[in-house]
């Protein structure tokens, strides 16, 4: 017998700059029903393309910090020169709703959830084949100037190093075959028998 409707999970999805976050999301969330990506507060500029409330909340540094200070952010980091911050209500009511939620945020982030959440939630981290492949791909994105590539590749050396500390690694090569794994995992997850502690 089921017990009702089922608490919902936290993913969470991290890689360096380039490593396919935004791709294979995009890609899931199209799979899977009653998954929901959390959308993240953000004071770097809008790429071209992407449009306030989708990608991120575009939000000014002022905005940002006011937020922070009233505890309005599950986590929040800097990474590249901007804040970045996850918003706590949207990502409860989800929760509250039976749905599971991914947040797709770096490094410093998920250790903050893994301190909050423990082990409700799951780290994920999606690697790019090789150091090659991830530069490649972010020149080939063309959002970013070589400067910020050297920048983001530098970041990236320590970033691989955290999977240590992740439940998954999943190996961005071919993009149906991560996009797949992910899956997996979510639907592993959802078959887990809880147990009191
Ligand atoms: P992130 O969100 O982690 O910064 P993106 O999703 O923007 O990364 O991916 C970086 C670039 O790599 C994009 O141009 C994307 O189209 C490309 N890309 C992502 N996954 C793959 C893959 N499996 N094979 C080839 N190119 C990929
Ligand atoms: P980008 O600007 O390329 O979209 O993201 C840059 C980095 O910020 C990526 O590593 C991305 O995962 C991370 N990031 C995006 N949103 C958040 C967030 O809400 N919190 C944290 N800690 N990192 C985030």
């Amino acid at each position: 017998m089921g017990s009702g409707r089922r608490r919902g999970w936290v993913f969470v999805l991290s890689s360096p700059s380039g490593g396919g976050k935004t791709t294979v999301i995009t890609h899931l969330l199209r799979r899977l029903e009653d998954l929901v990506h959390s959308v993240s507060l953000t004071t770097r500029a809008p790429r071209t393309g992407e449009s306030d409330g989708r990608e991120y909340h575009f939000v000014s540094v002022e905005e940002f910090q006011r937020l922070r200070r009233s505890g309005k952010l599950l986590e929040w980091a800097k990474v590249h020169g901007a804040y970045y911050g996850t918003p706590s209500v949207p990502l409860k009511r989800a929760l509250a709703q039976g749905k599971d939620v991914v947040l797709t945020i770096d490094v410093q982030g998920a250790r903050q959830i893994r301190r909050s959440l423990g082990e409700a939630a799951v780290l994920v981290f999606l690697e790019p084949p090789s150091m090659a492949h991830l530069r490649q791909r972010l020149q080939a994105r063309r959002t970013e100037s070589a400067q910020d590539i050297r920048h983001r590749m530098a970041a990236a050396v320590h970033e691989m190093a955290c999977v240590a500390w992740y439940d998954y690694r999943v190996v961005n090569d071919r993009l149906q075959e991560a996009v797949n794994q992910l899956a997996a995992i979510v639907l592993a997850q959802r078959c887990r028998v809880l147990r009191d502690k």
